[in-house]
């Protein structure tokens, strides 16, 4: 079976990570020696990011080909339609049926660097509903498909107020639906840390209609400034409890690393027993947090692992 969807069907809690391209080619071997040992904990999948503005392309497609045929655990690709004209989405994706990957996560994109309100490049595509239908005309159902999610509604239409946010809300929910009826068969949300509202989102989603599998993006938070930087582009509404415990220990690192885990196993336990299938991990290329969240979760056993874990062997109170 090649298609996570199809993966999913068994039944068992699940887990996956992803990955973003690493600038330079040391960065990319690093992260290939990681993804061994991670891939080795039984991730159902692994995706790898498409650099904002197509700016990663040709690092992405070798990532994804490396990760199916060397690392071989199932891959999906991420693709956006900016800056990406009609001809390149074609030949990005007919290197990756090439290469033997089946999953594709169809995505819009921010604009690009400088705009603030995204447009289509001349002969590309608007948005992500455009790029779910190209692929299913062009390709059929040699793909599994996953779209992006927003618990909190698309960052576009999240706004004061509280009227107009609902109606956006459920526009954005509407339009969900058209990219599943489309050929999405996987949903991967936003990141999140208030998990009431990802159950709604998720009862929401069924209300309408829209039936497939949806996935809690988690991020773990493992550094103050890359935590503030997330939720401030992505207009995330934090709990003003999680804000507080933050803020309080922000200039301690390691504290700030081992609230993130805690948080972590505490957001998860909450959506696993509320009956959410599985839990994907957006991993920023680091292995401690994710990990760290999944084996207190019992959902990995580290002892299957063939090397050492790094910070197992590094004197209590260093951080890696
Ligand atoms: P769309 O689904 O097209 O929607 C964007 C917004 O526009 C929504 O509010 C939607 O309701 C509205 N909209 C668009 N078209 C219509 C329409 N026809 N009718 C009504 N409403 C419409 N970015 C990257 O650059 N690279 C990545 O690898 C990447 N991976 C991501 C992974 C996940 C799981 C998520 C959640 C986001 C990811 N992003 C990535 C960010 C994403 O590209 C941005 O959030 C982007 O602004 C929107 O992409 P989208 O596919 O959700 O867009």
């Amino acid at each position: 079976i090649n298609k996570i969807n199809q993966k999913l069907k068994d039944g068992q809690t699940f887990f996956s990570f992803e990955f973003f391209p690493p600038r330079t080619e040391e960065g990319v071997e690093n992260l290939f020696e990681r993804l061994d040992r991670m891939v080795a904990y039984g991730p159902i999948f692994c995706d790898i990011t498409w650099g904002a503005g197509g700016s990663t392309a040709d690092v992405t497609l070798d990532i994804a080909t490396r990760m199916q045929n060397q690392v071989c655990v199932e891959t999906m690709m991420h693709l956006t339609c900016t800056n990406m004209p009609v001809e390149k989405l074609e030949s990005a994706l007919l290197e990756v049926k090439k290469a033997g990957v089946h999953n594709i996560l169809a995505l819009r994109g921010d604009p690009p660097k400088g705009q603030d309100k995204f447009e289509a490049v001349e002969g590309g595509f608007s948005c992500a509903l455009d790029l779910v239908k190209y692929i299913r005309k062009e390709f059929g159902d040699l793909f599994g498909i996953c779209v992006a999610g927003y618990p909190e509604a698309h960052p576009d239409g999240i706004v004061d107020d509280p009227e107009l946010m609902e109606q956006n809300y459920w526009a954005d929910i509407a339009y969900l639906k058209q990219k599943v009826e489309a050929g999405g068969e996987l949903i991967i949300t936003q990141l999140f840390y208030n998990t009431d509202i990802f159950l709604k989102f998720v009862e929401d989603c069924r209300s309408v209609g829209i039936t497939v599998p949806i996935l809690p993006g988690i991020m773990p938070i493992m550094t103050y400034g890359g935590f503030k930087r997330m939720t401030g582009f992505c207009k995330t509404k934090v709990p003003a409890d999680i804000l507080e415990a933050v803020e309080a220990i922000k200039d301690n690192d390691e504290a700030v690393k081992n609230f993130g885990v805690d948080l972590g196993v505490r957001m998860c336990r909450r959506l696993l027993d509320a009956g959410v299938p599985g839990v994907h991990m957006y991993t920023l290329n680091l292995e401690r947090s994710a990990v760290g969240i999944l084996e207190r979760l019992g959902l990995i056993d580290t002892a299957r692992v063939p090397k050492p874990l790094p910070w197992r062997h590094v004197p209590t109170g260093t951080a890696r």
